[in-house]
């Protein structure tokens, strides 16, 4: 196979591609990545070993790729523009979270406030239950339609294990579509509720990463953890701890995988207490 894209039969879309093309944090080696719009492309995607991908907004992949394919929703499951004033809606896994909380505001709904600002896709929301200390994922979602073994199930929210961070979804489960329950309020509540999530924000650093790299140990941040251990500015090839966030691992330009994986133990060793890493590591 080639970099040139196929097309597999079923629909699906096979390239080979760099993971740094499709990861926030711009670092990672090659896959076979299959993009599907469709179930019949994605029970033939999901047929083989794989590994689901979403907006690449919270994995760190090795510089030698992985071996499993990519599977990526496409449009076909991205349910963006059609969302409008329902509050209790079924929406595709691919659907972008960044415009589906613009559109509940402007719509008056209330739920999707705490994940402003999260750059996640639906599906790799639900999996990581993404969120902020405002609130998560798992307080909106009802129930998921999953791929597992080429057929889908439908599982409520409960049944997904959904924690601080983390889901334990059917092994080798694609998720496809979730059905959210949001809140009638109005634009200006909605709004309002979303100010302190968004000044929270402010001092995120804008530059490439993968959000945060540790999750935060129960009633403290890692950020203060690091910051307090003198290690903002720490770097390692073009991968460094951001000045404006201890817990942001920026990357400067180059930065490989071996510069980001070295990093991070470097600070695990210098701060002294573990810290767990939050970031989907990817074939190393
Ligand atoms: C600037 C920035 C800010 C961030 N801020 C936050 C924050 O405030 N709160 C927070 O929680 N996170 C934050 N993140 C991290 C990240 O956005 C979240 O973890 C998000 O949930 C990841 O979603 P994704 O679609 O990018 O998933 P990916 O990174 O693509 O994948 C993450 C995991 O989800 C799995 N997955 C993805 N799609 C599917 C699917 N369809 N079916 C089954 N499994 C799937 C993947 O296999 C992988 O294990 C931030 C990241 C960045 C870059």
């Amino acid at each position: 196979m080639t970099r040139e894209q196929t097309v597999h039969p079923s629909g699906a879309i096979v390239r080979i591609r760099p993971l740094a093309e499709l990861t926030t944090l711009r670092v990672g080696g090659p896959a076979e990545v299959w993009e599907v719009d469709d179930l019949a492309a994605a029970r033939e995607a999901a047929s083989e070993p794989f590994l689901a991908l979403g907006a690449g907004s919270n994995l760190l992949v090795s510089d030698a790729g992985v071996n499993e394919r990519v599977v990526k929703l496409g449009r076909g499951f991205d349910d963006g523009r059609a969302f409008g004033a329902e509050a209790d809606v079924w929406l595709g896994a691919a659907t972008p979270l960044p415009g589906l909380v613009r559109r509940a505001r402007e719509a008056g709904l209330s739920g999707l406030e705490p994940l402003l600002g999260i750059p996640a896709a639906l599906g790799g929301a639900i999996a990581m239950n993404a969120g902020t200390r405002h609130g998560e994922m798992s307080d909106t979602l009802q129930e998921v339609d999953i791929l597992v073994n080429g057929n889908v199930e439908r599982l409520p929210a409960d049944a997904l294990g959904l924690a601080y961070r983390r889901s334990s979804l059917p092994k080798g489960g694609l998720l496809l579509r979730a059905r959210l329950a949001l809140t009638p309020s109005t634009p200006e509540r909605v709004a309002a509720a979303m100010a302190p999530v968004d000044a929270a924000r402010q001092g995120q650093p804008k530059a490439t990463s993968a959000g945060c790299a540790f999750k935060n140990p129960e009633g403290d941040s890692a950020g203060r953890i690091i910051d307090a251990a003198g290690l903002k500015g720490l770097r390692v090839g073009d991968a460094m701890v951001s000045h404006e966030h201890a817990n942001f691992i920026v990357n400067l330009g180059a930065a490989t995988a071996a510069d980001v994986e070295a990093l991070l133990k470097e600070i695990q060793e210098r701060v002294g207490q573990p810290l767990e890493v939050e970031w989907q590591r990817w074939g190393v």
